[in-house]
């Protein structure tokens, strides 16, 4: 018996958008469920928004059951539920549940630190398909020289243990910064030993982009990486390299093929705190207000018209260029 073939979901996405009529399809989405957190790393883009004003302005939970049925009937398949600290939510066990009985795939975005035993038995009955927990410092010092929340770093070792005996998919993350570049790789081995006698394997990533906090200010920058710094981590380990090297070949490809590099508003979307829906997290310059329309005016009619400088690009007039950092970079033919 022939077994059957596994694609990655950007692969998926790209595939199954193509033979649909205008080449989108909501098939995934983020939903930013609040900007509130618990903790106030240094840089937290969605931080400048825990503020009284901007928590009374959050979707409510019937807001968010219609837009989520709506989501539904659209067709979506994956729904990534995040914040700031989505547990911060009272009502996130109600709003998972139901996304889970609505049948979507869903994964969890969380700093880790409010998990309970009772969140983890309930994920051990109906589990996310993916459980992402930030992890910045290897140390009780850096990690919460970063999340700037005393006592943060073992409330987060203890709600991975929480996850660990359950059994449950975990991903551990870490943005790359100027605070714990020398950590990284530590924390990534860390990372491999958590995994070791689990039947499935935890899941580590790397990041290294820092972004403008949505109030548009931008001291976060002072935490970015130098591109020379970035390349050095991932130059120092085999897997970091491999993963590069097929980041590449798969921008490159992508780009041949004549399709776009991203994803936003072909076949995955972003939702906000407040209701709008956007192209991705990273690009909010144009929204649509789900408590005023439709998620299917919003997506079929709107989102195609939203501004994205990587879009906008023919493809014929794009070369990569990968010789500077090992990363692929697009550039603009003259
Ligand atoms: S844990 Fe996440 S949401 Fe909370 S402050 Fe840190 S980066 Fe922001
Ligand atoms: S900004 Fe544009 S190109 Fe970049 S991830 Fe968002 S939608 Fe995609």
């Amino acid at each position: 018996m022939s077994s059957i073939p596994c694609i990655t979901g950007p692969d998926f996405g790209e595939r199954f958008s193509q033979r649909l009529p205008g080449g989108r399809f909501p098939l995934s989405g983020q939903w930013e469920l609040t900007c509130r957190c618990n903790l106030r790393c240094v840089m937290c883009y969605t931080d400048c928004f825990n503020t009284l004003d901007k928590i009374q302005q959050e979707l409510s939970f019937p807001e968010i059951l219609r837009i989520m049925d709506e989501i539904h009937e659209a067709g979506c398949l994956e729904l990534c539920l995040t914040g700031g600290e989505p547990l911060v939510r009272k009502d996130f066990g109600d709003i998972y549940a139901y996304a889970k009985q609505k049948g979507f795939l869903v994964t969890v975005f969380t700093n880790g630190t409010l998990l309970t035993e009772k969140i983890a038995d309930y994920w051990a009955c109906s589990p996310p398909s993916m459980i992402e927990i930030s992890f910045h410092g290897l140390t009780q010092r850096s990690f919460e020289q970063i999340t700037q929340g005393a006592g943060s770093y073992e409330r987060c070792l203890a709600g991975i243990r929480l996850i660990l005996e359950r059994n449950l998919p975990l991903t551990l993350k870490t943005t790359g910064m100027t605070v714990n570049r020398d950590e990284v790789l530590k924390i990534k081995e860390y990372v491999a030993g958590l995994g070791k006698d689990r039947p499935n394997k935890v899941q580590y990533k790397f990041g290294s982009d820092v972004r403008p906090r949505l109030d548009g200010s931008e001291d976060v920058y002072q935490y970015q990486l130098l591109e020379n710094d970035i390349t050095d981590i991932e130059q120092a380990d085999p897997e970091f390299r491999a993963e590069r090297f097929r980041q590449n070949g798969e921008a490159e490809a992508r780009l041949r093929e004549g399709a776009i590099l991203c994803a936003g508003g072909q076949y995955k979307f972003h939702i906000d705190a407040y209701g709008q829906l956007q192209l991705c997290s990273n690009n909010r310059r144009q929204s649509y207000d789900l408590r005023r329309g439709s998620f299917q005016e919003g997506f079929y009619r709107f989102l195609p018209l939203f501004p994205c400088p990587n879009k906008a690009l023919a493809p014929e007039l794009i070369r990569i260029d990968t010789a500077q950092n090992g990363k692929a970079q697009v550039a603009v033919q003259d």
